[in-house]
């Protein structure tokens, strides 16, 4: 986790940095108000909560009657937390005893929903959990092999199919009724990102939960998102929360951005909480998100 943060703060880096020197001036006046926006801003916090933070910093200044940088700066780290976490439960719905947790990965291509699939895998074993993969992604050549072979690599088991080209949702179909007869805890079903338009991904989507509802339920739909595409990402993400009941959002590849502050934004735009954060390529590299570590990390 410690390595994690680390990650988490260097990535931020641009971000933290020029808050904190604003932050150290001797006294803050309009311009560093200015300043502060900019930064806020080309974190990507969105214009409206940056905007409504500022005044409201702003307003608790005047309130105060201090300018203390070191005062302003614990008010800003509150005001931070309270827009990342209007009370959101962020953990994920995988407690279901006498029966599969069924857990459907979504989002575009190249995104990292394999990738996280195995991360996520490797996570739950270590908690003890009998995990199954559903390779459900059957439009990419090589995605089925890949989810194999994180399956072997964090040791459960992966079902595909061996056809090129098979229907998703039979795969899907298939995974579910594996994991009742295993008697798993988890079964995890990757998915296709081909969004060529909604009315498809709708249709794809739409059968494969309903295939695995004719033997389960559906859980958690976790929406994978890129954090280096930005507000194009914000699109993808209200397409997919228009066609699947989302439940929870994974952002990947902080570890290569300094726009951290797009999960204030997505969380808005959805009302859906990140519940993880990806930092990396490797197996270790996923993070139960974590509010204060992430504020402190923008700030630190
Ligand atoms: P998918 O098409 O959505 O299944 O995406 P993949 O899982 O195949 O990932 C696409 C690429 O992104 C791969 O090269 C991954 O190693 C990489 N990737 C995934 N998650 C992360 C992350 O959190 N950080 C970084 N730097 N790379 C990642």
């Amino acid at each position: 986790l410690a390595r994690l943060r680390a990650r988490l703060v260097k990535s931020n880096n641009i971000f933290s940095k020029s808050l904190l020197a604003l932050l150290s001036r001797d006294e803050i006046d309009d311009d560093v108000w200015d300043e502060i926006e900019e930064t806020l801003l080309s974190a990507d916090l969105g214009a409206e909560p940056t905007f409504e933070l500022v005044e409201t910093l702003r307003q608790r200044v005047t309130v105060e009657g201090s300018k203390d940088p070191e005062r302003v700066k614990a008010m800003l780290r509150e005001e931070l937390i309270k827009l990342v976490d209007p009370a959101f439960d962020r953990s994920l719905n995988v407690k279901n005893p006498g029966r599969p947790s069924v857990v459907l990965v979504v989002g575009v291509n190249g995104v990292g929903k394999t990738t996280t699939v195995g991360k996520l895998a490797r996570v739950m074993v270590a908690e003890d959990k009998d995990v199954i993969l559903g390779a459900a992604d059957t439009f990419r050549a090589a995605a089925a092999e890949q989810l194999t072979t994180w399956g072997s690599r964090v040791g459960v088991p992966t079902v595909s199919s061996e056809k090129e080209g098979a229907d998703p949702a039979s795969v899907a179909f298939d995974a579910v009724e594996k994991a009742i007869e295993l008697e798993s805890d988890v079964v995890m079903v990757d998915t296709a990102g081909r969004l060529q338009n909604k009315a498809n991904l709708m249709d794809q989507l739409g059968k494969v939960k309903r295939v695995i509802e004719k033997k389960s339920q559906v859980d958690e739909v976790l929406l994978v998102l890129d954090a280096t595409t930005g507000q194009n990402g914000l699109s993808q993400a209200k397409v997919f929360s228009e066609v699947v009941n989302v439940t929870g959002i994974v952002l990947t590849k902080l570890d290569g951005t300094a726009r951290g502050g797009i999960v204030v934004a997505i969380q808005k735009q959805l009302g859906v909480p990140v519940k993880l954060i990806g930092l990396g390529e490797g197996p270790d590299d996923l993070a139960p998100f974590d509010t204060e570590q992430f504020v402190d990390a923008l700030l630190e």
